[in-house]
């Protein structure tokens, strides 16, 4: 049940803080009705409700309620009926009283008054008839009824004064006709006037204030005893109507909570509870909306999608805690974005859409989503340290870019991927370039899906070089598909297809399986390396065919190298690790490729039992410069310390070659040393190598 909390200040006055109608005890509700206080306002959550100016309580006196909640509508609607009702009956009752005296009462009562009242009474009667609640404004809705009480007053005044002063004319019986009249017709005015009870007060008081005196005057006993009674009966109708009126607002008031919660409801289920911004479902249905109109009206729009580039890594390394309050505060930021052109939600994890209604060029649109990027590139604090949340972005245009929500938000996500793989910390639109490129990823996925891997795949060596001793002790395996239709197909290209279409599982075992067969005919001194999927070291179903593959081959585990990414750690580090460190009980060892191209994060390669880093071949491409050096001399280091072994990539020139060995770096890969080669063009080069060594130690 509702709480009142008012407070009498005064002697008529009231405050209270008010989010559910307020009862007042049942003295105060009567005198509040009567002096036209009662009256509620809708909490606006902060302020106390101050107490009613004296032409307020006026005003509310007419229009019973304050104005500013509905419920002056649903008293029209409630009142709409009655009023007709009791406008007819009025009319009748009056016809009646005319009748009986027209020939008794001179014609300007029986015919006069009746002709100025009356059709006074039609046209209410029509008005209210026309009156169309649903569709009047709240103040329009007050002005009516404070228009009604007025009305009331007056014909309660003319009709009395006539019936009173036809009373004079006739015997008993039309004086008895007179009494009836007035006594019916006040309690149908209190019955029809249930819902606006100011008006049935005034009418009461007005009718019964020349009523009661006048019979108790006239000394008549049976007129007396029927003034009394009349008056017994009004003052039992007023409070019943009183205490109905009062029900009807405490109802009105819980449909109107009950309303408010189900407004509530519906405005929570649309926003995301961390960061308190619209949620996915609130960003399609407004996209969907948008659509909706805009193929109507040809307008154009733009849909990005923002993704923080280190979310992951922040979560891991600092937790939970420090997550959400990444979010939160990129959640404020986003929002400063958001106006009436641009919505702004939360889609889930750390990834935000942005719908731009706003007419621009693409240059503009392209500004603002990089000016997104820019303020999530503003370190974040985390206690004594801060935290950089970094942001890419992709964007859409429609209708150019796409007709539909899914077609729509998959570019912005294709763009997103773009600006994530080469454009990080900055916004994509997708392009035509970007429709060609879909286009041939989805010949290469329906290509690999009808492919026949046995056949078509196979797997070339790439030699790496031990520069203590000038051996190959180690060779990398690399895909190599020739589909009938599409030819050669690069390795990033078809893998990455493979991840999309849920087929890299079959073929990471296809393919390593095909690497073991080869290599058991290696030299026993040379290893085998052997690139895992991201998405492999996260399935447990892929572990264990792994591990199952590796032991049917009969090649020794501890010769066996799986190079795998920081976007493996990143997928599930939890599992990730997991997996690792049942691949290492079995005497596999485990290098991080690619590194330095992702987070490179130090809690990472200190988290996980590696053997082996691979440093990226673009770092060897830049080892001229500074940066590229620097690159290439710290992760040496971390090698160094870490007691981890290290290979350099993408060794072409002798120079570059000279530079890592200055530096300390043991291994090397690259075309310098040996390019990709069949197994047997490998065995051929190992034997090469091998006669050239033994005919140097002879010589
Ligand atoms: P990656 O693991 O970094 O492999 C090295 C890539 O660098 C190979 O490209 C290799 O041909 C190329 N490379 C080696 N030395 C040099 C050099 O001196 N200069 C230049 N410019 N490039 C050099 P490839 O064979 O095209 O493979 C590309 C990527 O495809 C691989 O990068 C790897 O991520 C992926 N990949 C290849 N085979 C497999 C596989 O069997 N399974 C999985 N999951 N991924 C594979
Ligand atoms: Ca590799
Ligand atoms: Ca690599």
């Amino acid at each position: 049940m509702f709480l009142p909390q008012i407070r009498n200040i005064g002697t008529d006055r009231f405050i209270g803080t008010l989010s559910k109608p307020y009862l007042l005890t049942r003295l105060q509700r009567y005198r509040a009705l009567i002096a036209g206080v009662y009256g509620y306002r809708e909490w606006d959550g902060t302020s106390q409700m101050k107490p009613l100016s004296t032409s307020q309580k006026f005003l509310l006196g007419l229009g019973m309620q304050s104005g500013d909640n509905q419920i002056a509508i649903r008293q029209l609607a409630e009142l709409q009926p009655q009023i007709l009702s009791l406008y007819a009956l009025i009319v009748v009752n009056a016809c009646a009283l005319a009748f009986t005296h027209y020939a008794l009462a001179p014609a300007w009562l029986t015919l006069g008054v009746p002709s100025v009242l009356l059709p006074l009474c039609v046209a209410r009667g029509i008005q209210w008839w026309r009156l169309r609640p649903d569709e009047t404004s709240q103040a329009e809705a007050v002005r009516h009824l404070r228009r009604t009480s007025i009305v009331t007053v007056l014909l309660s005044i003319g009709f009395v004064s006539w019936g009173l002063t036809l009373d004079g004319y006739g015997g008993p019986y039309h004086q008895a006709h007179v009494v009836v009249f007035i006594a019916i017709t006040v309690i149908a005015c209190i019955f029809c006037l249930s819902y606006l009870p100011t008006a049935a007060f005034l009418a009461t008081t007005v009718v019964m204030g020349a009523f009661i005196p006048y019979y108790l005057a006239s000394g008549k006993p049976v007129f007396v005893a029927i003034a009394l009674n009349v008056l017994f009966v009004t003052i039992v109708m007023v409070r019943i109507i009183v205490k109905s009126f009062l029900s009807f607002l405490e109802l009105f008031d819980s449909q109107t909570e009950t309303q408010r919660l189900v407004e509530e409801n519906k405005r929570l289920a649309m926003t995301d509870s961390l960061t308190k911004l619209p949620n996915r479902r609130y960003f399609f249905q407004n996209l969907n909306c948008l659509l909706e109109s805009s193929s109507n009206d040809h307008r154009e729009f733009a849909l990005a999608i923002f993704d923080l580039d280190r979310f992951k890594p922040i979560n891991d390394s600092y937790g939970h805690t420090a997550g959400d309050r990444v979010l939160e505060e990129a959640g404020r930021r986003l929002r400063s974005f958001a106006n009436e052109d641009v919505t702004v939600a939360r889609l889930g994890g750390d990834e935000f859409g942005m719908l731009i209604r706003r007419p621009g060029t693409a240059t503009e649109i392209l500004a603002l989503c990089d000016e997104v990027c820019e303020k999530l590139h503003i370190p974040v604090p985390l206690g004594d340290t801060q935290v950089i949340p970094g942001c890419s972005g992709g964007l859409v245009l429609y209708p150019t870019g796409g007709r539909t929500a899914d077609e729509l938000f998959d570019r912005a996500d294709y763009a997103l991927y773009h600006s994530k793989e080469s454009r990080r910390g900055s916004t994509t639109i997708f392009s035509q370039e970007h429709e060609d490129a879909i286009r041939a990823e989805r010949a290469i996925e329906s290509a690999l899906q009808s492919a026949d891997l046995a056949s078509e795949m196979e797997v070339h060596f790439q030699p790496i070089l031990d520069t203590a001793f000038n051996t190959i002790t180690l060779v990398e395996g690399l895909a190599r598909w020739t589909n009938p239709t599409l030819g050669r197909v690069s390795p990033d290209r078809f893998i990455a297809a493979a991840e999309r279409c849920g087929m890299i599982h079959t073929l990471t075992i296809v393919l390593l399986r095909k690497a073991l067969a080869d290599a058991v005919r290696l030299p026993p001194t040379v290893g085998l390396s052997f690139n895992l999927s991201s998405h492999d070291l996260v399935s447990p179903s892929t572990v264990i065919s792994i591990i199952a593959a590796v032991h049917q081959s009969g090649f020794d585990p501890r010769r066996l190298t799986l190079e795998l990414t920081e976007t493996a750690l990143m997928r599930d580090f939890e599992v990730a690790q997991g997996s690792i460190a049942s691949l290492r009980a079995m005497g596999i060892k485990i290098a991080l490729d690619d590194f330095g191209t992702g987070y490179s994060s130090l809690g990472y390669v200190h988290r996980l039992q590696l053997d082996k880093i691979k440093i990226d071949r673009s770092f060897l491409a830049n080892i001229d410069s500074d940066v590229g050096r620097n690159v290439v001399i710290t992760i040496l280091d971390l090698c160094l310390n870490l007691k981890l072994d290290c290979i350099a990539e993408g060794v072409e020139t002798k120079e570059q070659l000279l530079a890592v060995r200055s530096h300390g770096c043991r291994y090397v890969q690259g075309y310098l040393i040996g390019k990709p080669m069949s197994l047997g063009a490998l065995l051929h080069e190992l034997d090469v190598r091998a006669t050239v060594r033994s005919d140097q130690l002879v010589a």
